[in-house]
């Protein structure tokens, strides 16, 4: 199974972290063994001071596919989760800035939350699902897909220009603003369409 990101599909986002809009999805994976497994709380690696939350709509691919045309990618998945794609911001911004790729900040184990999964038919119009994260009770990141700079039937069109898309594999759709640092003792409810979806305690 792997893990399919996408970074700056928010405009409040790209805004935060200062960054440019980009021409086409920027996209990283993480290794299956970022994933944190179920039940586990989080621990804070110690090669980072500053571990950030990004809360995210998920995708899971149920069929095979390569080169979907983005008309027909919602026959390729059945179920729409939330999770949190846990960035090490320290060690992301100095490989940034020496053009270097993103895995040491974003692959890490534990760095992939993915919360439970509802299917597609209970969701509303995948284009306009609205999801929140809370810290310790208070609303830290609120959006909705209706604000992505490309949808997520586009998404799996292009990343399946680049990997064959198989059962099992996860898509992070990309994070809207509020991103921003944990710490030891948080505790961090994600909520899709008004239902928790996971529950996360910081260590
Ligand atoms: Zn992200």
């Amino acid at each position: 199974m792997k893990i399919i990101c996408i970074g700056r599909n928010y405009t409040e986002h790209i805004a935060e972290l200062a960054n440019e809009r980009p021409k086409d999805p920027v996209v990283f994976l993480k290794p299956d063994t970022a994933v944190l497994l179920k039940g586990q709380p989080f621990f804070i690696p110690d090669f980072s001071q500053d571990v950030h939350h990004e809360v995210e709509v998920l995708v899971r691919i149920n069929r095979i596919g390569k080169h979907i045309q983005p008309k027909f990618a919602h026959k390729y998945y059945d179920e729409i989760g939330l999770g949190i794609d846990f960035t090490a911001r320290d060690v992301q911004q100095q490989l940034k800035e020496k053009g270097l790729p993103w895995e040491k900040a974003k692959g890490f184990d534990g760095a992939a939350v993915i919360g439970k999964w509802l299917p597609k038919s209970q969701c509303s119009a995948v284009d306009a699902l609205s999801f929140s994260l809370e810290k310790n009770g208070q609303l830290v990141q609120q959006g909705t897909t209706a604000h992505m700079l490309w949808g997520i039937d586009e998404l799996i069109g292009y990343v399946s220009q680049f990997f064959t898309l198989k059962i099992g594999d996860v898509l992070f759709t990309g994070t809207p603003a509020g991103v921003g640092p944990v710490a030891p003792n948080d505790v961090l409810v994600g909520q899709l369409e008004g239902e928790e979806m996971f529950r996360i305690k910081v260590k």
